[in-house]
């Protein structure tokens, strides 16, 4: 991409309606675009970080037997009816509007109804058993807050998986391969280490845990305590002697600490099979429940979640695998020799499926392209100029080094094309 056609700009200055960092961060950068207060539009710079995203969650997934779909936005009332899930009384962040008609309809904030009753169609012997599917979409929640950015938005996207079991064994056994998988995600997103699944109520229906995936942050929400070499946490809303005991962790050896949910994986048991009436039929010719799971990851919450760990004074710092792209290459003036050596480099690294961003403007000052590289967080940044291209050398720089090296084009390749190893 050449930075001469993109349109977005970034901006010295903070957006003036923006408190959360990883919002003002990313409008600056020009990857996002404030719609209104928790509806954010993704920029071309913006959307790659998003996609980076979903691709890692989409391969992990697939990875456990996943099968994509994608739901509706639009939700019959009545469906919600059959699990007492459609009374603002009972579910308060509903986005509701109306057909032409005054039919009522709902506006899609999660999907264990509509995926069972999709799902309905197709499963009714134990041969049909057990199935795992998910989607990647935009949720709509009426959230009463939305001040921090990506974080809490009332429009965002979310992948959601559900699972389909023929026995509480065979649901335990797909919930903790979902578990590993989630480790997996968080590990390839850089933030592994600072991840910890946490036991969190599993809602009023069942005696059992939920997990939630919580990364220790001073914005969080929510409080923690950690056990660090168990590498698991209980979330404050269940923090009782009975639970600490039930799930083996000692007081004693536990961290205090605030905590962002980027995931959060739940047994439903057959709450919703049994409310919508969707059961299978054993070998015996019996009818039986079906034990279903569902599984969430914040997509975009994500987004703003990294944004504001991988940060320092000069702007954002994107680990390989989510930058929007992994070079900045920067070309010092139009000198004929400066810009056939920068547009062959260009050539060369994106033929050879390096992402690059060609920073070609012929109107911006060396210390701007300098800045944007920093403010967009590029984890490589190239110069070229008359005196390089004298030298015969590059100018390569880490975003997180301190000084620029200069080296050969053999050195430069085999540089950008090794894989960081994720955290
Ligand atoms: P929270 O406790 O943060 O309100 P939740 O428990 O309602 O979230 P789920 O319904 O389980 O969340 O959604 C799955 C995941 O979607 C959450 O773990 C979180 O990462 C993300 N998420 C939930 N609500 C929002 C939101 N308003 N904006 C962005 N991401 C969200
Ligand atoms: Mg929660």
């Amino acid at each position: 991409m050449r930075l001469s056609q993109l349109f977005t700009k970034t901006s010295k200055t903070s957006p003036a309606d923006e408190e959360a960092r990883n919002a003002i961060l990313l409008i600056q950068a020009g990857f996002i675009h404030k719609e209104m207060a928790g509806v954010y539009a993704y920029l071309p710079l913006g959307l790659r970080v998003l996609e980076n995203i979903k691709q890692i969650v989409r391969e992990e997934m697939d990875a456990v037997g996943g099968q994509e779909l994608m739901m509706t936005t639009l939700q019959p009332r009545e469906l919600w009816e059959k699990t007492n899930r459609w009374d603002d009384k009972i579910v308060d962040n509903w986005f509701k509007t109306k057909l032409a008609s005054g039919i009522e309809l709902g506006v899609g904030l999660t999907h264990e109804e509509p995926i069972v009753d999709a799902l309905s169609s197709y499963i009714s012997s134990y041969k049909d058993l057990p199935v795992t599917v998910y989607q990647i979409q935009n949720k709509f929640r009426n959230e009463k807050r939305a001040k921090s950015g990506l974080l809490r938005g009332r429009e965002f996207v979310m992948k959601d998986m559900y699972t389909f079991a023929r026995t509480q064994a065979e649901h335990d056994e797909l919930y903790e391969q979902i578990a590993a998988a989630y480790s997996r995600v968080y590990s390839r997103l850089g933030i592994g280490d600072v991840t910890y699944r946490t036991a969190a109520d599993g809602g009023y229906f069942t005696e059992r845990f939920s997990d939630e995936y919580q990364t220790v942050s001073p914005i969080g929400e929510d409080t923690i305590y950690v056990d660090e070499t168990k590498k698991i946490a209980i979330n404050q809303e269940i923090y009782t002697d009975e639970n600490l005991e039930k799930l083996g962790l000692n007081k004693a050896d536990l961290v205090e600490k605030k905590s962002v949910e980027v995931g959060n994986i739940f047994p439903l048991e057959s709450k919703y099979t049994d409310a919508l009436g969707v059961q299978y039929t054993d070998d015996s010719g019996k009818k039986q429940s079906i034990i279903m799971g569902c599984y969430g990851i914040g997509i975009s919450r994500l987004v703003g979640m990294l944004a504001e760990h991988f940060a320092d004074d000069k702007g954002l710092v994107w680990p390989e695998a989510i930058a929007p792209a992994k070079v900045y290459l920067a070309r010092l003036g139009i000198d004929e020799d400066v810009v056939k050596a920068a547009d062959e480099l260009y050539n060369s690294l994106q033929g050879a499926g390096i992402e690059v961003l060609y920073d070609d403007r012929e109107d911006a000052r060396p210390g701007e392209k300098f800045a944007d590289a920093d403010l967009m967080g590029i984890p490589y940044r190239v110069v070229i100029s008359t005196k390089t291209v004298a030298a015969g050398t590059y100018e390569l720089k880490h975003r997180t080094a301190a000084d620029a090296e200069h080296v050969s084009h053999a050195r430069l390749e085999e540089i950008l094309h090794t894989v960081e190893a994720s955290a």
